[in-house]
């Protein structure tokens, strides 16, 4: 053979997804991206996003679990885990004795936490405290308009949804910096403490009351929030109340090729999964899709995937079918959704770019996450690998392999080591991301496009 057909024949030739993509395919992605866009803008919490899933579930006939039901072929459940994560299943024709195929991605993101005082006027502005959540480069936080959203739980036990920031006729909030003509000695600090924790305070407001007090403004915001959410101020200590990016999600470039949104890591994915759960014929083996919380700070808590819900609710459906919940888990497979960071030529040094997604080269696998010696990595193996592989190849499925950042730069995980540990067979795969993490993050249409039909894929396998 000549060298060109030995090339062709014996070396990868990764190509870009563009040229891989029908007129029809094309079309497709678009209408998709439009969908994913819409539920953005509804959902940019965890709670958000468990209460579209729940809303978009119901339309489609799934029903809430309960204790005893029945889990029969074509049988759709979910599982509200306290309105901050949902497990929803699809249940197969065939035995949970087999195993399921999982689809878990997470739906927190990083943001701002209100600290549980938050109210308080200093030189006669009223601010929120907050506590940062998650991996955030402080810096990035301040000088963008806010939005608050969450929930208030009132004393007698009533708890009311708060948004503020995103209609708009509606304020917005802003965290303020320092102006650079002042800014010697700020400019002479690390990044990390450019902008410290305590600094991150959101203006609410600086009209006072008329009268005496040095605590006009922040009795003012605070009859504002009475007169709309009857709130006293003894109630944020009973609240969950966030400080995210205000603003809709936008389409990015001249061709429109991006998104630009708050929170794509991971409701990217989590979008996918929920679609691709929607739309998909009826499965083999029972598909179930994961929306966890808490995953930006360990997932632990009783909504992060370390959760025992997710025993509760595989365990009942095991036990409607007389399955061990053990046994089933051995034979499942989980696709750990999550997202990866896409190559930035604007940062190289950053990255080994033999071995990095990059943007438009479609669902990228990511063998395994962890920092320095993989600690921490749910490193998955070569026949985990190759299961994934040609699930993706015998459904068209565009990926590519992905590694968290150059060998010592840095590192992070997923929920996968998670599943894994439940002794179920996982991989990490999802959308490549760039700015991960920052107020907006932009992906790729055609990888988001690409991760929903990976989802479908999974499932069906
Ligand atoms: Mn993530
Ligand atoms: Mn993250």
């Amino acid at each position: 053979m000549t060298p060109d057909e030995l090339r062709e024949n014996l070396l990868m030739a990764p190509k870009n997804g563009f040229a891989r993509l029908s007129a029809g395919e094309r079309a497709e992605m678009e209408a998709y991206c439009k969908r994913y866009m819409a539920f953005m803008d509804q959902a940019k919490t965890e709670r958000e996003a468990t209460d579209w899933a729940v809303r978009e579930a119901e339309k489609r006939g799934f029903k809430p679990f309960a204790v005893g039901m029945t889990a029969k072929p074509g049988d759709k459940i979910y599982y509200n885990n306290r309105g901050k994560s949902i497990a929803l299943a699809v249940i197969g024709t065939e035995s949970l004795a087999g195993g399921a195929n999982i689809c878990a991605a997470h739906v927190d993101s990083p943001r701002m936490d209100l600290k549980p005082n938050p109210l308080y006027e200093d030189s006669e502005i009223a601010y929120f405290k907050t506590h940062y959540y998650g991996g955030i480069k402080k810096y990035q936080w301040v000088t963008i308009p806010l939005a608050i959203h969450g929930v208030v739980c009132r004393k007698d036990g009533s708890c009311v949804t708060v948004t503020i920031g995103e209609d708009e006729n509606d304020p917005v909030l802003m965290v303020s910096d320092l102006l650079i003509h002042l800014s010697a000695d700020q400019m002479q600090k690390t990044a990390a403490k450019v902008i410290a924790g305590e600094q991150l305070n959101v203006i609410l407001g600086t009209e006072p009351l008329e009268g005496e007090g040095s605590d006009m403004v922040k009795l003012n915001m605070m009859k504002l929030l009475n007169e709309k959410y009857g709130l006293i101020e003894a109630d944020f200590q009973t609240a969950e109340l966030v400080v995210v990016p205000a603003g809709r999600c936008r389409e990015v470039g001249l061709d429109r090729s991006l998104i630009g949104a708050y929170g794509h890591d991971d409701r990217v994915c989590a979008y996918a999964e929920l679609e691709a759960l929607f739309t998909m014929p009826q499965p083999a083996k029972t598909a179930v899709c994961i929306l966890a919380d808490k995953e930006e700070i360990g997932s632990v808590g009783i909504s992060g995937m370390q959760s025992h819900f997710f025993e509760h609710f595989m365990g009942t459906l095991c036990a409607a079918q007389g399955v061990n919940l053990e046994d089933c888990f051995a034979a499942s497979f989980c696709l750990s959704a999550d997202v990866s960071n896409a190559f930035d030529p604007n940062f190289p040094d950053t990255c080994d770019k033999r071995n990095n997604s990059a943007l438009n080269y479609g669902v990228s696998i990511c063998k395994y996450t962890g920092s320095r010696g993989k600690g921490g990595a749910s490193d998955a193996s070569a026949e985990a690998m190759s299961h994934i592989r040609q699930t993706f190849d015998g459904n068209g499925v565009i990926w590519q392999l992905a590694t968290l950042g150059k060998v010592d730069q840095g590192g992070g995980g997923t929920v996968a080591a998670y599943m894994a540990n439940r002794n179920i067979v996982t991989v990490d795969a999802g959308v490549p991301v760039l700015s991960m993490h920052a107020p907006v993050e932009l992906v790729s249409k055609l990888d988001c496009y690409e991760t929903m039909l990976a989802c479908k894929a999974v499932y069906l396998a």
